[in-house]
């Protein structure tokens, strides 16, 4: 069965999988969706004796229909092997009757890694499938993982090369130096004077200019994203619920079938949105408890039907959360419009002008299975105090934000159905706020003495990813306004 995606803000933009994963964005600021979302035909206990590349190849071949078994399973291969410091990819680990699934086990040591490792074969054989010859040019906003996990992927791809672009106040000093020293040739790094969503913005804004692209066209480029806005990453992203899923199924704790809840601390509300449209093909899903940090604008929408960007932005102890507008909750706001187009480019366009928007009750009905709240920046300290003291574990903050509205979703309703946290990074990349939860006096350390204290505490050995930036040179020094992003990209591709 095949099928084509479609643009969110315009129905008569409709492209294959490897022709939306090259693009990134559609026209007009548009995301690409499925047209329909097939269903799993395989059952659960076939798919438990499946290691991940098994359930992988299942997933993305019925999501990626224009793709040979060859070219998935090439793509497969080569992203999910030994650069992953756990055989099983994405471990499944339980504690206190709660089921983490440890998304933090590839190269840069948060979950970005596990579409960011496959993105860039995706795009390559998007590209020689669809005899595009141009230099593909990534340019990526970051509120931190996304931008080295990109990195780490596209670095030295023939065919490519990649641009990141973080808020140079809004990261974690490990997340800013993963990305400073990059080696790749065919990278560039700059930080920006302002936030995430300013970054974001930007980004946006380059890739809706028909004149740079006519420009760069002329000299042989053509922009792509890494963000979670392609689809490229999103259907990656599938795969895990669906493996963590015949994980239960194998060791006995559900039986095929049987619902389960899934928690994910949400930002950009990719995480969360693949574990939707894994439901939708046929993944047993009670609720999915959408977990937001400070920046709340999630839970507020949840609870009234008002999207409100008009806020404070908050700096917190989560800052791959640190977000205002959450781009991929527009697929979502397309369907609960009844895959309506022109709605959906309305209520953006509110977005864009006034900061807001507000859906209708019948939308606002379709939202019933998600459950919104937040944490904030004690309650997640105290969260990750309180797991390590009870049984040894150490969680970063920001699945600590998860774990925290878990507990008040608990608390609320009552509610005992097995439930699978999505555990989004290695406590090693946040190491500050985690050591210093787990007692303030930590804070008078050095970094890299507190990675030490760490691995002492969890037993957990330090991650290659740590180990190789400690002594690491600075290679990325640039820092920009965010009105000249346009210039330095052109500066770094010499036209
Ligand atoms: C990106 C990120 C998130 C948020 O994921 P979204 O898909 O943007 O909702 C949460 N935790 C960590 C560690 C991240 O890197």
């Amino acid at each position: 069965m095949s099928f084509m995606y479609r643009s969110t803000r315009n129905k008569e933009e409709a492209v294959t999988a490897s022709q939306a994963i090259l693009k990134g964005l559609a026209g007009e600021g548009g995301l690409f969706v499925p047209d329909e979302i097939p269903v799993m035909d395989i059952p659960f206990t076939e798919l438990a004796k499946m290691d991940y590349r098994g359930v992988a190849y299942e997933v993305m071949s019925r999501m990626l229909t224009d793709f040979t078994e060859e070219e998935l399973k090439y793509c497969i291969n080569g992203a999910y092997d030994s650069k992953f410091d756990d055989e099983k990819i994405a471990p499944l680990v339980k504690h206190h009757d709660t089921h983490f699934l440890e998304l933090f086990h590839g190269k840069t040591i948060a979950f970005k890694d596990m579409a960011l490792s496959i993105l860039p074969y995706l795009m390559t054989t998007a590209a020689k499938k669809n005899r595009m010859d141009h230099e593909i040019v990534i340019l990526t906003a970051t509120s931190g993982d996304t931008g080295k996990a990109a990195l780490a992927g596209f670095a030295d791809v023939p065919g490519t090369r990649i641009a990141v672009f973080y808020p140079k106040s809004g990261v974690s000093p490990i997340q800013e130096k993963q990305m400073v020293t990059e080696k790749g040739k065919n990278t560039f790094v700059a930080g920006i004077t302002g936030n995430f969503d300013d970054a974001q913005t930007g980004v946006k804004k380059m890739f809706s200019d028909p004149a740079l692209a006519k420009e760069l066209d002329e000299k042989g480029f053509r922009f792509s994203s890494a963000n979670s806005i392609n689809i490229g990453r999103l259907v990656p992203q599938m795969v895990y619920y669906y493996y963590a899923y015949a994980q239960l199924v194998g060791s006995g704790e559900i039986r095929p079938g049987d619902k389960i809840n899934i928690v994910v601390p949400t930002g950009n509300f990719g995480n969360i949105l693949a574990a939707y449209y894994a439901s939708l093909m046929g993944l047993p899903v009670n609720r999915f408890i959408c977990a937001s940090n400070d920046n709340k604008v999630l839970f507020d929408f949840f609870k009234t039907g008002v999207y409100d960007r008009n806020r404070e932005f908050i700096l917190t102890s989560s800052p791959s959360m640190d977000i205002l507008i959450s781009s991929n909750l527009e697929r979502l706001i397309y369907r609960i419009a009844g895959n309506d187009a022109d709605k959906n480019r309305e209520l953006m366009k509110e977005l864009s002008e006034q900061g807001k928007y507000t859906i209708t009750d019948e939308m606002k009905k379709a939202l019933e299975p998600f459950y919104g709240n937040y944490a904030d920046m004690d309650t997640v300290a105290e969260t990750i105090r309180k797991i390590y003291k009870e049984d040894g574990y150490i969680i970063d903050t920001h699945t600590a934000v998860a774990a925290a509205v878990y507990d008040m979703y608990k608390e609320e309703t009552g509610d005992m159905t097995p439930t699978v946290i999505a555990s989004t990074a290695s406590p090693y990349k946040f190491t500050r706020s985690v050591m210093t939860a787990i007692d303030p006096a930590y804070d008078s350390q050095e970094d890299f003495q507190l990675v030490d204290q760490l691995e002492k505490l969890s037993g957990v050995k330090v991650p290659r990813a740590i180990e190789e930036i400690r002594s690491a040179e600075v290679l990325h020094k640039t820092v920009c306004e965010k009105e000249e992003m346009e210039s330095v990209v052109k500066k770094f591709l010499g036209i």
